[in-house]
């Protein structure tokens, strides 16, 4: 019997509808990219809403990024049109941790207003304790020991939790004081790093049983994204909460789990099973997205993988365009590339916003970029905090930190003497002491030290200046609207005009940036909900809505989907990347396949593979091979489209060991010999490449073609 006016179930299969119908109970969509997995969790909410079995606010959602949550919020906004009653909680694992946190954080020992600390932040804070616990900073950096920790959080484990064998393996046999210390610092900071949101989630349930059953009972139905992805934290999480009312959907595709380098296990989803059993577990196997040709080179593709649970995908929809390959000499050339195809979708009126570049690694962006850049392609980078990871933003960022928590002492060391007010390190070193005998966080000490003899008269003029500005900051907030607030910071600190008088190429950018910064602040409320934002944003999203190129990382793709989708990059070495492959060997190279199937399954109706003869990674250049996932693209499926001369021969459709810089190139001598060096070993342009010094200048002549770009252009073939 389905209920009176419900639209929204119309146009789902008899499949999805099950699924969206078997409202009480667990259940498990297991299905491939494009099925519809996102839609039935979508759909299922407004089911429960219209059937009046739960209201808006008894619901909880987890999608996997930001960007997800916003798009359910507003397709569930067009399903149930605008509610009286509130929206679901709808958000990420740790922006809904977040939120339970700052409810109970006393009872983990933090105050609501604690501060989320970005990856940077987190690193300086690891140095001060290796410095601490006398560790030699040498021999166990920071971001090893802050990537143990990240580790353990992942798996939902407290330092005590640790099993002593595995912490002893760190720092001389400190792992588990390193850890501990760290917490410890946290607590003294008013501050969680991001394993923290879901860690101390856990410990607070663990401990405050009735704050847990609250949660339980509250949450009547749970939906979960992406369900592939879930570490084993988040799992632990889930788990606590959902023991409940049991009521809980999980949807995902063992295919499409790329996140196992952070501890993400797909074994979550034979727990799932164990841990609900009876679970109503649905299969969708018609994927509404994508093109014949797309989806067959997906699953091509993806069927070389071992390590697979195993499905079927097929589409009604018509073969459509094959997937093209093509190769350029260097990335600069493959970004033009890519722009020109852009440019002539464009004139045909494709729309810009449903074109997507996805890369596997950031540092293919910045070329890609430029290039938009200089024929003013309108585009938006989405994916990794990078507008909010930018020096000057940083800076901005820990002014505002600051005036909003107070003891932020990692935020108020950041800017103490940026710009420069003639306070040094003394004068720094001198409030740590204070702020340590007497208890107290930096900017505290620094109030109390101006009024007594401590301090060289220069000093104490400066600090006093200092303390009093962010006095009448503090003010401010509440009575200002926040981003003036903010302009007035950047005025009166003196940070904007140190970047006026600085004469450097980037200077005018960066200023830009800060205005941008100021600019986005209009979007939130008020100021904690705007830091909040920053902490959280994984993605940098700029002004929804304007018809922009989006390019992200393959990763933060997941879910998304596009009419056309450029891949750049399939080389051997980036990608699959050799870093993968050197520290997870066979599974680090499924991984690398199920990212490319979720890159290619982002497309419906064109897939644009690309490769570069030659690129430069972080500064150097080195000589590439076609990605081998290339040649696992079924034939059929696949056009061949402008490679450069040598790479259409050989027994595979791309000769993958060309030896590009071999005697059939006539290459001279001292080039051959390099790069013979690179190539022993396996065929691989990165690894060893990137630790022998590059091919310098000097023309370079290629089956008798010169190729003179090395001599003129600044950017080819010099370090
Ligand atoms: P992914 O694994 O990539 O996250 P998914 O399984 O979540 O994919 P959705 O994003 O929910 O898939 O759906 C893919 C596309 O197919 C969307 O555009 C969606 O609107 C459409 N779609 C899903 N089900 C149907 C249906 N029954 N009829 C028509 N279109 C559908
Ligand atoms: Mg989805």
């Amino acid at each position: 019997l389905r209920p009176q006016g419900s639209p929204y179930l119309e146009g789902l299969n008899a499949e999805q509808r099950r699924a969206v119908e078997a409202t009480d109970g667990p259940v498990l969509v297991l299905a491939g990219a494009g099925t519809g997995k996102t839609r039935v969790l979508t759909t299922r909410i407004a089911h429960l809403i219209a059937t009046g079995k739960a209201r808006p606010f008894d619901i909880l959602s987890v999608t996997f990024t930001n960007k997800a949550a916003r798009e359910m919020k507003h397709r569930i906004g067009g399903l149930i049109g605008p509610a009286g009653e509130g929206m679901p909680w709808l958000g990420t694992f740790h922006s809904i941790g977040t939120k339970i946190l700052r409810r109970h954080a006393e009872l983990v020992g933090l105050r609501s207003d604690f501060t989320i600390l970005g990856m940077d932040d987190q690193l300086r804070l690891m140095k001060q304790v290796i410095v601490d616990q006398n560790i030699d900073e040498k021999r166990w950096p920071a971001r090893a020991l802050s990537s143990a920790i990240d580790g353990w959080k992942n798996r939902g484990l407290l330092p005590e939790q640790v099993p002593p064998g595995e912490a002893q393996a760190f720092a001389f046999g400190k792992g588990g004081a390193l850890y501990s210390a760290y917490q410890a610092r946290l607590l003294t900071l008013n501050a969680a790093d991001f394993g923290d949101l879901l860690l101390l989630c856990l410990k607070l349930w663990r401990e405050n049983p009735d704050v847990l059953e609250n949660y339980q009972q509250r949450f009547r139905y749970i939906l979960v994204d992406e369900y592939q992805d879930t570490n084993v934290a988040q799992y632990l999480w889930l788990r606590l909460l959902a023991q409940g009312h049991r009521n809980v959907a999980c949807v995902g595709d063992d295919d499409q789990s790329i996140y196992g380098w952070r501890g993400a296990e797909v074994d979550n989803i034979l727990r799932f099973e164990h841990d609900f059993p009876g679970a109503v577990v649905v299969r969708l196997e018609r994927n509404y997205r994508s093109t014949g040709h797309i989806l067959a080179a997906a699953s091509g593709l993806i069927a070389k993988n071992e390590g697979r649970l195993g499905k079927t995908l097929r589409t009604e929809d018509v073969a459509g365009e094959k997937v093209t390959v093509s190769g350029a000499w260097d990335s600069e050339e493959e970004a033009r590339q890519v722009a020109e195809a852009i440019e002539s979708l464009q004139v045909k009126q494709h729309p810009l916003s449903e074109i997507a570049v996805l890369v596997r690694i950031s540092a293919q962006m910045r070329e890609i970029e430029d290039r938009f850049v200089q024929l003013g392609l309108p585009y938006r980078v989405i994916g990794g905090p990078r507008f909010y990871e930018r020096a000057e933003i940083r800076d901005a960022l820990a002014y505002l930190r600051v005036t909003a928590n107070p003891s932020d002492d990692l935020a108020f060391e950041r800017i103490f003497n940026t710009p420069k007010r003639g306070l040094g390190d003394a004068t720094l070193q001198a409030l740590h002491a204070f702020s340590r005998a007497q208890g107290v966080p930096l900017l505290q000490a620094a109030r109390l030290v101006v009024e007594t003899d401590e301090l060289k008269p220069r000093a104490r003029s400066g600090v006093r200046a200092l303390v009093e500005s962010f006095s009448r900051w503090s003010r401010l907030v509440g009575s200002q609207p926040h981003s003036e607030v903010a302009q007035t910071i950047l005025e009166e600190s003196g940070y904007t005009e140190m970047w006026q008088k600085e004469k450097s190429a980037d200077a005018a950018g960066r200023l830009e940036n800060l205005k941008e910064f100021v600019r986005s602040m209009e979007e939130f409320p008020d100021l904690a909900a705007f830091l909040e934002h920053v902490s959280l944003v994984m993605e940098a999203s700029e002004q929804e809505g304007a018809d922009r190129v989006s390019l992200m990382t393959l990763h933060a793709a997941k879910g998304l989907e596009f009419d056309t989708v450029f891949l750049p990059g399939w080389e051997d070495g980036l990608f699959p990347n050799q870093r993968a492959l050197d520290e997870s060997g066979r599974a680090g190279l499924e991984e690398e396949r199920r990212l490319a199937h979720v890159g290619l399954t982002r497309a419906r109706k064109r897939a644009k593979l690309s490769f570069a003869v030659n690129r430069r990674i972080h500064g150097l250049w080195s000589s590439t091979v076609p990605s081998r996932f290339i040649d696992e693209l079924p034939e059929d499926s696949v056009d061949v489209l402008d490679a450069p001369a040598h790479f259409s021969a050989g027994a595979s459709r791309f000769d993958r060991n060309p030896t590009p810089f071999g005697s059939s190139y006539g290459t001279p001598g001292w080039q051959r010999a390099q790069a013979n060096t690179a190539q022993s070993g396996n065929a691989n342009g990165y690894g060893v490449g990137n630790r022998t010094p590059t091919n310098r200048g000097g023309p370079r002549q290629i089956e008798g073609e010169l190729i003179a770009k090395s001599t003129g252009a600044p950017s080819a073939f010099s370090v």
